[in-house]
């Protein structure tokens, strides 16, 4: 971790990932090495080795507290509201198909349900319900969704 409490890496190469790329990312107390495909799926294992062997030097004596894999939240949830509980961001899938991008969705939609709260609650002066989230999911509906 000390190596990257200030930096971030990314690896090129068909080695790490012929399609997407290597990294390590520092995470608060840890560091994140990994490597993403959509093309070579199946070989994901050998890239993921290849990535830390490309940070071999830098993360030695590490552990490995964590091996996860994920697929990229690229299609809005079919159900992303539920009485006062709504989804905003990767976990409401908003990352764009054909880029990747998912960070000013997860900004902006957590932006534009935290604003129907404010102005469904009065402000805090009551309790929210499903009705006023809808704003949002309408709002959503209109302008972030039609761009995804
Ligand atoms: C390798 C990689 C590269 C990317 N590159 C780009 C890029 O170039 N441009 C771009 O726009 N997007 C990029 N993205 C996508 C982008 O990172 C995500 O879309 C974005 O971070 C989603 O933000 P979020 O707030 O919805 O979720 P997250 O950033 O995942 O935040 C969720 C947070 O909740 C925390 N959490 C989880 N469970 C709990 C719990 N039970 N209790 C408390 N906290 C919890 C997590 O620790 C995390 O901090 C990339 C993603 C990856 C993996």
């Amino acid at each position: 971790m000390v190596y990257y409490e200030n930096l971030a890496e990314m690896y090129v190469g068909d080695d790490v990932s012929p399609d997407f790329y290597g990294w390590v990312f520092p995470k608060c107390d840890h560091v994140a090495v990994g490597t993403g495909t959509v093309t070579h799926k199946g070989d994901i294992k050998k890239f993921q080795l290849a990535t830390r062997n490309r940070a071999r030097d830098k993360i030695l004596g590490g552990k490995i507290i964590r091996v996860e894999a994920h697929p990229i939240p690229e299609h809005p949830r079919p159900r992303r509201l539920l009485g006062r509980v709504a989804l905003v961001g990767d976990a409401a899938g908003y990352v764009t198909k054909c880029s990747g991008e998912g960070i000013y969705f997860a900004a902006k939609s957590g932006r534009m349900c935290a604003e129907a709260i404010v102005e469904g609650s009065g402000n805090g002066k009551r309790m929210v319900d499903e009705s006023d989230l809808r704003r949002y999911f309408g709002e959503m509906g209109q302008g972030i969704l039609a761009y995804i």
